[in-house]
Formats: C-alpha cells, structure tokens, sequence
C-alpha cells in the first residue's frame, strides 16, 4: 500500500481470506453445541445507550472507567459501541417481553469493543459468543452450562484448557466480607497500586481482578468471599461442584476469581489456557441475578458466558489448523470462448451439490491460468479446450497428488468432482 493510503485503526484488524475457514469452523462448531442444548439466536445492535453499560457492568469497572468507546451522536445523546452482550441482551428481553413467564435461552455472536492496549489475544475490536439463559436459579443450570461449553472445547480440539470457578454470594453477603477485606487492604496499603487505593473506597472487590503483580501478592492472603457466602449461596456452589463431579468435568476452585464486571452473583467460571501469556482466559462467565430487575425488569435470575473468538482462533492456528480450507475445489481453465466455459461451470455447479468451483476470468495463455489455478489453492484443474468442447468432454488434471491428467466425458467429470467435494 502506498504511503499515503489510509491504514485500519489500531486495535481493528481484518480476518483475511485464508483466515476465515478457521473462524467458519470454530463459529459453526460452537453453534452446533448450542443447539444440542436448546439455544435460540438473537442479534443484537452494537450500539447502545451508555447509561445500560453504566448501570450493568459498574462504574468502577475498567470498562466503564476507561475501555468504553462513547460518543455523542447528532441528537446529543450519550451511545457506546457495546464492550460486551449480556447488557443489551438483558435490554432485549425486556424490551420484547422475552422473559416474561418465560425461560429463554438465547445465544449471540458478533464484534465487541474496548479500548484497551492492543496485544497478541487483546484487541479493541474483539468478537464473541455467548449465550444466557434467564428465569431459572437452579444449580443444574449452572452445570449443564459449564458442561455445554466443556464440550465446545473439546469439539473445537481444545484439551489443555482448564477450567476455574468460584462462587461471589448475593451482594448481601458480600457486604459482610466487604469490611473485612477494606480492613485487610488498610494493612497493606503500602504495596497497593494506585488503582487499587482508589477501589479500596469504591468497588474493593475489584482489586482481586488487578493484573499488578504487587497486588496480585497481596489479594493471595487477603480473606476471602468464599468463606463468608450465605447458607444458600453455600448450598447452591456446593450442588453444582458435585454435579461438576458427576459429569467428569475436571475444576480448580480459585477463591481470587471475581470476574471484571460487577453484575456477577454465586457461581463464576473461567476457562484458561497457558499458551496466549497474560491473554489466556478463552471463556467466561456466571450467574447475574439481580442484573434484569437493576435494569428495570422484574426480578428474573440468569447466567451467561462469553467465548472469545480471536483467543480460540489463535490456539487453533497455532495448531496448523486452517491449511488450504476454503479454497476452491476446482479451477476451470478457458481455452475456448468464454460462453461455452460459463455453461459448464454452471452444469457443473448444478450436478455436483457443494462444489466450490472458480473459472478463469481474463484469459491469459495456458500456462498463466494453470499457474492461477495453482495459486488459488485448488486441488483440481479443469480445462476446456477446442478439442475438449467438440467431444463435449472436460479434462480433468490433479493439481495436488499424483492422479494425473484425463480428458472424461460430463458424467465422468461430475462423478469424479462428487468425490473431491466429497472427500
Ligand atoms: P481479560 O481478563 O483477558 O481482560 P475479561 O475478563 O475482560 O478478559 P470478559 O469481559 O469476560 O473478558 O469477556 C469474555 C472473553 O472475551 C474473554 O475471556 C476473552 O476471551 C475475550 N476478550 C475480552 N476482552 C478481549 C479483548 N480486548 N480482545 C480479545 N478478546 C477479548
Ligand atoms: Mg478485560
């Protein structure tokens, strides 16, 4: 590009052909697994009025504080690109009265976006999917949820995550632990950073979400919510490890994992890996159950989670995974008049269901389309010549193994493309 084009906005980035059958797949497998468990989609705007992200993810988030892209529009009115979609999912099923004597389970996908420091795994335009389910506060939801996205993973070939849960109470009993860990954190003020001083005051919770390693040290011995849930909390967290037991699917409680957004209640879980650095939670989520009626809907208990896609995306490419996915399986050659090549690669598109097939457009010597042909990732060439077009037959040459060159009549051809598309 020249130097004065106009380059994407740091933190944007393009998924580029040869990167979008990885995404297709990872996008498909996950939609599959959600409709095995009775998932609904629902799509969503990416713009919302800010004031829902202020009253759901918390004003002293980092979100809030400092990742939001808010402007005003031409009416003045306050909208942000949604960080996140539990918000504007909450925000839709009220609206639409979706959650009214009802027990959706909705799933969406799309971009994200925050302003954060770009880096490998953290962009400012992210995409995500995730799902939620509300109307029902039963442990065995929390379970299957987390089995649902065990199972994703492990579709997806993904084996060396691991998984971390904990449980935040209701925000009564994290009142009690409240002053406990103010207490605790006016001890060890010194080695605080600054936004932590700030949080001491504001959100002290919070500062068991700090990336500082400082902090981090200080949060390992500081008292934990775990230890002060009420009675119900406590039950609930216990069912949904034993049935976490049951189903074989492997935890690690982490009593410091408190989730980056405030509308979190009992049960919270990450999925983790160590291969993408400090970027390494692939999926997350929890119960919200105070979330509907904070924002204006009758009290309606939930739990969601999100998957980060570029995260997964980038584990699976690291993996080899992609390769020539997506390409066209067959390249036709023109070595006539164009007319009679367009009518074939129609017939053929016709017989042969789920055939990617591309004809060269443009002309060019023979050699300069099957070096084309070579280029564009085929695995087949098909070329139609004069003599080709009198005989009504097409001549078929294998671009990648050691089949060969024939010249075969339409029915021969569109066998023979049935089991490339097939294989
Ligand atoms: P992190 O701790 O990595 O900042 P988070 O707790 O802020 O993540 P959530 O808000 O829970 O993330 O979003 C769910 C998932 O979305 C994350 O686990 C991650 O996979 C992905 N994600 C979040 N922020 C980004 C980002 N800036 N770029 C890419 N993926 C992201
Ligand atoms: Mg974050």
């Amino acid at each position: 590009m020249s130097s004065k084009g106009i380059r994407s906005v740091r933190g944007f980035s393009d998924v580029l052909p040869e990167e979008t059958p990885i995404w297709q797949w990872v996008e498909g497998t996950i939609r599959q697994v959600l409709e095995a468990y009775g998932y609904r989609e629902i799509r969503l705007p990416v713009l919302e009025r800010t004031e829902l992200f202020r009253r759901s993810i918390g004003e002293v988030t980092d979100i809030v504080e400092k990742e939001m892209y808010t402007f005003e529009d031409r009416n003045g009115d306050s909208l942000t690109l949604r960080p996140e979609g539990t918000a504007g999912c909450v925000r839709a099923g009220i609206e639409s009265g979706l959650l009214h004597n009802a027990e959706p389970r909705l799933w969406y996908s799309g971009p994200m976006f925050r302003h954060e420091r770009p880096q490998k795994g953290r962009l400012r335009q992210f995409h995500q999917v995730g799902a939620e389910v509300f109307g029902v506060n039963a442990p065995e939801l929390d379970a299957e949820m987390i089995v649902m996205t065990a199972r994703m993973l492990r579709d997806l070939g993904l084996e060396d995550v691991r998984l971390q849960i904990n449980s935040l109470g209701t925000p009564e009993s994290r009142a009690a632990h409240r002053e406990k860990l103010v207490e605790y954190l006016h001890k060890h003020y010194e080695r605080l950073d600054e936004d932590s001083r700030r949080r001491l005051e504001t959100n002290p919770l919070r500062i068991f979400d700090s990336k500082d390693p400082h902090v981090q040290s200080v949060m390992a011995d500081a008292p934990r919510l775990l230890d002060h849930l009420d009675a119900e909390s406590a039950a609930h967290f216990e069912t949904v490890r034993n049935l976490l037991d049951e189903a074989g699917v492997e935890y690690e409680v982490n009593p410091a994992l408190v989730r980056g957004l405030d509308y979190y209640t009992r049960t919270v879980f990450e999925w983790v890996t160590d291969r993408l650095g400090a970027q390494g939670t692939v999926c997350a989520g929890g119960r919200f159950d105070a979330l509907v009626e904070q924002l204006g809907g009758r009290p309606t208990p939930a739990i969601g989670f999100a998957l980060g896609l570029e995260r997964l995306v980038a584990l699976l490419a690291e993996r080899g995974h992609g390769g020539r996915a997506g390409a066209p399986h067959a390249y036709l050659v023109v070595a006539t008049e164009a007319a009679p090549a367009l009518r074939l690669a129609e017939s053929l598109r016709e017989a042969v269901p789920g055939l990617r097939l591309q004809m060269n457009a443009g002309a060019g010597g023979f050699k300069g389309q099957l070096k084309r042909a070579d280029r564009s990732g085929a695995g087949v060439a098909l070329i139609l010549g004069a003599e080709e077009q009198a005989a009504g037959e097409v001549t078929v040459k294998d671009l990648r193994g050691e089949g060969g060159q024939q010249q075969l009549p339409f029915a021969e051809t569109v066998a023979y493309l049935r089991e490339v598309v097939g294989a």
